[in-house]
């Protein structure tokens, strides 16, 4: 596709800052990882303005999101005590503490109001760009806290996000009383991390009961098993009862390349019988090979059914506006190395898979491979050929519904 010079290039905007990166590097669970990020992208020269023909980036500073954007979804009891800076020293009361989540897996830490104010308020500047008709991708990676709940962290998850940008984009898509003639917008909230997505999909579950053309779609893609987090019974294979708008596909231990690229099949079906004007995509990586997590053997890129391959068809071949998150991803090195190549393949340029490093302050973390690449592992792929089938059947009767829901 050419661009002619007087036709503007479509806009990427990227949602960064110095304060972001500094209070999203403070995360527990994600130490350092966010400046790992976006140094890896701006030594790549994904920041230079001459990078694409194609799509030009726009580097975004976040707003800080106020109480009520916050309280949108959050509850105020939550907000109050997460947002008071009082609250982060150790003596803080216990009983809310456990209330609030705030323990084992989700500690307090110095700088957690503003990390809340920033990561909720750096997804919802990500959406007001999408408001501006040259902006057809927005990228922030700090964003995809998928686990977070109304009044509880969760996961590693503190604010939201996702569910946050989810509400914001369906006011601003809203027709306004007198247009009965506009189509409804349509968002599809699709999640690639290791983990489900139950925060998202738990607020969102059965709210399309209400409506005759209903407006949002989640389907996420994880892991599932007993014992692995998040229990819920949403993350099962749908059968023909569930609400075929809150979607899971639950892959077993080692879901490799050849896995993904036959159940994106799936994921084609929904999106087309669902047809959305807008995609969210959680892009959470700790289903990569080398993750400390070690369950999935999923490589970045481009072989068909990687992760690279999979967004880059939601990217480049879907219609629409795309919201990319970022999410788990627990080698840091490994999950800049994936976003700075989704963020080149957003920008209408990927890169190499074997691009080298660039020598940078934080060079020797990419050791031994110094390149792109983070490639699969030795693991079994345990998604058999009778399993993989059992998952074809199941959207079979949801692709269906869909359908019909959507013609109502
Ligand atoms: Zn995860």
């Amino acid at each position: 596709m050419s661009t002619s010079n007087s036709e503007p290039r479509p806009i990427v905007a990227y949602v960064a800052s110095l304060e972001l990166m500094k209070a999203s590097s403070l995360l527990p669970s994600n130490k350092n990882r966010s400046t790992l990020v976006h140094t890896l992208a701006r030594s790549l020269g994904l920041f230079a303005p001459d990078f694409s023909l194609t799509r030009t980036i726009a580097l975004v500073p976040p707003q800080s999101a106020g109480f009520a954007e916050l309280n949108s979804y959050h509850t105020k009891e939550y907000l109050d005590f997460v947002l008071d800076p009082k609250n982060m020293t150790t003596d803080s009361e216990d009983a809310s503490k456990t209330e609030f989540g705030l323990e084992d897996d989700c500690p307090m830490f110095e700088g957690l109001p503003d990390y809340v104010r920033l990561v909720g308020g750096a997804s919802l500047t990500a959406v007001k760009m999408l408001r501006n008709p040259r902006c057809d991708v927005a990228i922030c990676w700090d964003g995809g806290r998928h686990h977070a709940q109304k009044s509880h962290a969760s996961g590693f998850c503190y604010v939201a996000d996702c569910t946050l940008a989810l509400m914001a984009l369906r006011r601003f898509t809203e027709p306004s009383p007198s247009g009965e003639t506009s189509r409804k917008m349509r968002t599809m909230y699709l999640d690639l991390d290791l983990h489900f997505s139950d925060g998202v999909s738990h607020a969102f579950h059965k709210t399309s009961n209400t409506s005759n053309s209903p407006h949002l779609l989640t389907f996420s893609i994880h892991h599932a098993a007993p014992g692995f987090f998040p229990a819920s019974p949403l993350a099962n294979l749908p059968t023909p009862d569930d609400d075929p708008f809150s979607l899971s596909l639950p892959l077993k231990q080692g879901a490799s390349n050849r896995t993904f690229a036959r159940v994106w099949n799936c994921v084609e079906r929904v999106h087309a019988a669902f047809d959305p004007d807008f995609i969210v995509l959680q892009c959470g990586v700790d289903g990569l090979a080398g993750d400390p997590c070690a369950i999935f053997n999923w490589s970045l890129g481009p072989e068909e059914g990687s992760l690279g391959w999979c967004i880059n068809r939601v990217i480049n071949e879907w219609r629409g506006k795309k919201l990319l998150l970022g999410g788990g991803g627990y080698d840091s090195p490994n999950a800049a190395r994936a976003w700075a190549y989704v963020t080149s393949i957003a920008l209408g340029n990927p890169l190499s898979i074997d691009t080298q490093i660039p020598d940078h302050p934080y060079f020797p973390l990419y050791a031994p491979s110094f390149i792109l690449e983070v490639p699969a592992g030795n693991m079994q792929d345990q998604n058999s050929e009778d399993y993989l089938h059992t998952i074809d059947k199941a959207f079979d009767d949801v692709v269906a519904t869909i359908a019909r829901r959507m013609t109502e």
